[in-house]
């Protein structure tokens, strides 16, 4: 039997004149809507509990699991409002699939695609005045033509026991929150470190697996790179320190001159992006051959000095696709394309957006209606 998510309005939601201050300029993950999703699970009576109800704090006793031993996983997506006013999802049957793989790694209860699909459907439903339109009075797409509602399920061990084990009572949640556009002045290459100090999973470890450990482990990384100029950090494989495995949030692929668009094969320590998964699909379309491998950091860095590796670029739902203009380690620089967004980045990032804000025609069927 489904889930019910049956809504309890927030008696104090924000005024239309709070809300529109907010959706000028949202930010990212700072501003949240007036409800939230949530269902709990017991391992004696499973999921129960479910509603949209106002959003605010949860009261947890200081024993609770998921403060001790982080057993928890999330999932992110956008709600896309196109040009009709219609709400729509990219591909959310993924976030389902990824989150129950999650769920699995981390002794987390599966919650059906269903139940996971009314949650997002209900919460959207009920907040959808949240969802920016990103549209001028005329229809036409605006400098902020990127925004959307960002969604954030997850699930944490909300049982109040010290033990280390599997949470007997688990708690789901999904929070959505009004987002600008990724790059508010632009799209502009990034610069990336590549860390062979620090690595974000090992074999057998949870890197396949979206939990909150795997972004923990990530915070000096980014931090050192931070410091030294960079903006996002590349792993690399933790045994050998061989292998391009992804950034800390984002997948990586390269365009080579021979007309392949290659990306990292999942080798259980890295994220199966959704949009990763997508552009893979895509690539035919742009003549380009899809390829899955293992690409060593040697292999990238002399192509890009040769310029046999013409363009790099990063893929998220957060920003769709980030060209990397500059790759560095300890033993120096390394300038891709002198810098600038390359043709197939470009032409790639927006026929996602084409689809997901309904420019383009839906040929794969990845878009789901609110
Ligand atoms: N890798 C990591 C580590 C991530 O956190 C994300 C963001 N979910 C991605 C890759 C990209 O995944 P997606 O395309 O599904 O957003």
């Amino acid at each position: 039997m489904s889930l019910p998510f049956d809504l309890r309005p927030n008696p104090h939601p924000r005024t239309a004149e709070e809300r529109a201050a907010i959706l000028a300029d949202p930010g990212f993950g700072v501003h949240f809507t007036d409800h939230m999703a949530v269902a709990t699970w017991t391992s004696t009576d499973g999921w129960q509990d479910s509603g949209v109800v106002p959003y605010g704090p949860f009261t947890l006793d200081p024993a609770t699991a998921v403060l001790h031993y982080a057993q928890e996983i999330f999932e992110g997506l956008k709600a896309y409002r196109h040009a009709d006013g219609s709400v729509w999802l990219f591909r959310p049957d993924q976030n389902s699939a990824r989150l129950n793989r999650s769920a699995r790694r981390m002794a987390l209860p599966e919650l059906s695609e269903e139940d996971f699909l009314a949650s997002i459907d209900a919460l959207v439903t009920a907040d959808e005045a949240w969802v920016p339109s990103g549209l001028s009075g005329t229809g036409e797409p605006t400098q902020n033509a990127e925004q959307s509602l960002y969604l954030r399920p997850f699930m944490f061990a909300s049982e109040a026991f010290l033990g280390v084990r599997a949470a007997r009572r688990v708690t789901y949640c999904c929070i959505a929150s009004p987002a600008g556009p990724y790059f508010a002045s632009g799209v502009h290459p990034v610069r990336i470190w590549v860390s062979t100090t620090y690595n974000r999973s090992g074999p057998g470890g949870t890197g396949a697996a979206k939990t909150g450990g795997n972004y923990a482990s990530s915070l000096v990384a980014q931090a050192e790179a931070a410091q030294k100029g960079f903006d996002q950090v590349m792993f690399t494989d933790a045994v050998e320190q061989r292998w391009v495995e992804e950034l800390g949030g984002m997948n990586v692929y390269l365009v080579t001159t021979d007309g392949e668009l290659v990306t990292p094969e999942l080798s259980g320590t890295i994220l199966e992006g959704v949009t990763r998964d997508s552009i893979l699909t895509l690539a035919r379309e742009f003549g380009l051959t899809p390829v899955e491998r293992q690409i060593s950091l040697e292999e990238l860095l002399a192509g890009v000095d040769s310029g046999f590796v013409s363009e790099v670029f990063a893929c998220g739902t957060a920003a769709v696709i980030t060209p990397i203009g500059l790759l560095a380690d300890d033993a120096g620089e390394h300038k891709v394309s002198a810098g600038v967004t390359g043709e197939v980045t470009a032409a790639i990032r927006k026929n996602l957006l084409d689809v997901q804000y309904g420019r383009a025609e839906d040929t794969h069927g990845w878009m789901r209606r609110i």
